[in-house]
């Protein structure tokens, strides 16, 4: 897959904050006809994750899934506690099970610690336990052509990877042949010197790329420049998915909107902000590879050389 031929998807809590079959169809049925290829479902709580009414619905509207989740200070993966780690371990793979029963492709966020303020830097011997459990949690995963993206995230919510750098060690370390890093512009905004340059950096070790603004609002009004971005991404062809992410008190996930932070309203209408940040993945996407065809005349995302 190249650039350009990437799967656009959005992140459902853009549309709705429980799973119910009657937001699950709602979030699903906008999201493919304002023309996506997939929604990403989060699973923080995959208890509450109704399996055959979420593949039922996604055959229904013909779009794929991918699924994401933060653990929590009970489930975190690198904790020195080798019980809740394993209960960390335990969680994950019982998400992989349901990504594998909903035909998911990929699965990422931060798996690899709690989502969660830290106030110590992470151990040795907390990563080790991390790295450990992913290696068996990637095993699993491949079993079903299931991708594993770790996240890299700010430092209010993890003391692991914080940098594109960090997640590319992270991925090295744990060495499965299917585990990549997981970018998102939100924050590396936040932790990066240079946005393009940690893109071309993390090359093919990228796997996962969130789209959002600085404060995780509507597209264009934050002061993050996407051009850069969009170029940099062209630059080392990237052809996994790019997904929206964005987030507003408007729709409220009891869960996950706390532990984000989302305490403002910062869009009103779910089915604008995401045919709107379609319209501006699209016309990014195709800015860019007219870059990158003048930059380099044999590059295969310019239709011109075939
Ligand atoms: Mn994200």
């Amino acid at each position: 897959m190249a650039f350009g031929q990437n799967p656009l998807g959005i992140h459902a809590l853009c549309s709705v904050g429980s799973w119910s079959e009657a937001d699950a169809r709602r979030a699903i049925s906008s999201a493919a006809q304002i023309g996506y290829d997939l929604i990403e479902i989060p699973m923080l709580d995959p208890d509450r994750i109704d399996v055959a009414m979420t593949a039922r619905l996604l055959e229904e509207f013909g779009i794929g899934a991918t699924i994401s989740l933060g653990l929590e200070p009970a489930t975190d993966l690198s904790s020195e506690d080798p019980e809740v780690s394993a209960r960390g371990e335990a969680l994950l793979s019982k998400v992989v099970s349901i990504g594998r029963d909903i035909g998911a492709t990929h699965l990422c966020g931060v798996i690899y610690s709690a989502m969660t303020k830290y106030s110590r830097p992470a151990t040795r011997k907390g990563l080790d336990h991390s790295v450990a459990a992913l290696r068996r949690i990637c095993d699993q995963a491949a079993a079903s052509d299931l991708t594993v993206g770790v996240e890299v995230v700010n430092r209010y919510e993890t003391n692991i990877a914080n940098t594109a750098a960090e997640g590319v060690a992270l991925c090295k370390m744990i060495g499965a042949p299917n585990t990549r890093v997981h970018l998102d512009s939100y924050h590396m905004n936040i932790e990066e010197a240079d946005m393009a340059r940690a893109i071309v950096e993390t090359g093919d070790y990228l796997g996962y790329f969130h789209f959002g603004e600085c404060h995780r609002g509507y597209l264009g009004t934050g002061s993050i420049e996407f051009e850069p971005v969009f170029k940099a991404l062209a630059q080392i062809d990237y052809g996994g998915p790019l997904v929206f992410e964005s987030f507003s008190s408007e729709v409220v996930d009891p869960q996950l909107s706390n532990i984000l932070g989302i305490w403002r309203n910062l869009w009103t209408n779910g089915d604008d902000l995401i045919a709107h940040a379609r319209d501006f993945m699209n016309a990014q996407i195709k800015a860019a590879l007219q870059a990158e065809g003048l930059a380099r005349p044999n590059f295969k995302g310019d239709t011109r050389y075939g």
